[in-house]
């Protein structure tokens, strides 16, 4: 299944890289079409699975003549029989608004996605990563969250689809590999933004940006002092890579994302500034169980990876808001 390309120079063979088939579940959506993006790239043959429940095949076009892409439409709460080295399963809608809105889809996504795709990993000896959420610590009352806290999550509230789904994930991610010693990679990621979110996504960078952008109202949910911690999305990419490469003694769970930390209120000043809106803020109530801090410890990335983000807030956004000026524009 690996097929080895070697380059003979000068009387010595290299071995210069290993083409992998690498599978990616919601390849379509925002971080998976850029992950599928750079495994191409690097030389692999990508199978983008995706229901385009939240992704588009927008997100993925300039792959879609790529010889050594394949698309399939599929849904990952179904089995999958496909020959793999890799696994990276990232099905599942992320924004609250889109994985509140189908709250049961959303669990059997995270739950049986993860039994389906674990299940391919056990039969093909495949690696397989996991991209879980920081949701996993709910509103946390350890700050910042290291791997260590086991969180405080509501088990029944309207977030709970999500944060429960990913965390029963893990646990079988966990299960998969004590029972049947899978080679597993689990992360857990804090709020990522760039290029290619939805424009309608509902998340907070989003939101804001398209406010800015049509000058229209900026709207703060509660007292706009509840803290995120925003990693741009080829930082988060390049954690990814590392995690999948890194030696077999690493399983995870690790934190990926940016720890600079700032309150809603900051990050809407920031993209007034930086688009010139003259948008106003207006608040808004508080959704139940909005977590009031969030900001990833990433020492053990740090430690284990070599990884750390690169790009702060001002240079991620000004990127963001240049893509989303199209949505605008047009
Ligand atoms: P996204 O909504 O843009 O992408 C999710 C993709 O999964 C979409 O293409 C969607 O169509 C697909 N999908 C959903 N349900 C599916 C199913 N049943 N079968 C097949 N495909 C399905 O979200 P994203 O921001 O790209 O998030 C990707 C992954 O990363 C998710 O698992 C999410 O939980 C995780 N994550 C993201 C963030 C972030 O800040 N972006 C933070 C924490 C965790
Ligand atoms: N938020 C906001 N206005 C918006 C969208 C979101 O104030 O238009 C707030 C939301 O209440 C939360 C934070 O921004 O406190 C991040 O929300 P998002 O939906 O992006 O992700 P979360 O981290 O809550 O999953």
């Amino acid at each position: 299944m690996v097929l080895c390309h070697r380059l003979i120079t000068s009387g010595q063979t290299t071995n210069m890289h290993k083409r992998k088939r690498i599978l990616v579940t919601g390849g379509a959506g925002f971080l998976g079409s850029h992950l599928c993006e750079r495994l191409v790239n690097e030389g692999n043959d990508v199978i983008c699975v995706d229901n385009f429940y939240t992704g588009s095949k927008d997100n993925i076009i300039g792959l879609l003549n790529n010889p050594h892409f394949e698309l399939m439409r599929h849904d990952v709460t179904f089995p999958l029989y496909v020959e793999v080295d890799e696994i990276y399963n990232l099905a599942c809608p992320a924004s609250p608004v889109h994985y509140q809105y189908d709250p049961v889809q959303t669990t059997k996504t995270s739950v049986h996605g993860a039994i389906n795709m674990l299940g391919l990993a056990k039969r093909t000896g495949a690696k397989i990563f996991q991209a879980s959420t920081s949701e996993v610590y709910g509103d946390p009352v350890v700050h910042p969250q290291h791997e260590s806290y086991n969180g405080n999550v509501n088990p029944i509230g309207p977030r709970s689809c999500y944060d429960e789904g990913k965390r029963c994930a893990e646990t079988l991610f966990f299960d998969y590999k004590r029972q049947h010693n899978l080679n597993i990679r689990v992360v857990r990621i804090f709020n990522t933004y760039g290029p290619r979110m939805h424009p309608n996504d509902g998340r907070v960078v989003s939101n804001f940006i398209m406010q800015a952008l049509r000058g229209e109202a900026i709207t703060i949910y509660g007292d706009g002092q509840q803290t995120r911690s925003f990693c741009y999305v080829d930082d988060l990419i390049e954690g990814f890579i590392r995690m999948m490469d890194a030696n077999d003694d690493i399983s995870g769970p690790i934190n990926l994302g940016n720890p600079s930390e700032f309150t809603i209120k900051q990050l809407a000043e920031a993209i007034i500034n930086l688009t010139g809106a003259k948008s106003e803020l207006i608040k808004q109530p508080l959704p139940e169980d909005d977590p009031l801090k969030r900001q990833p410890d990433i020492t053990i990335a740090k430690q284990q990876l070599d990884w750390q983000p690169s790009i702060d807030l001002e240079a991620g956004l000004t990127k963001t808001i240049d893509y989303f000026r199209a949505f605008v524009d047009s």
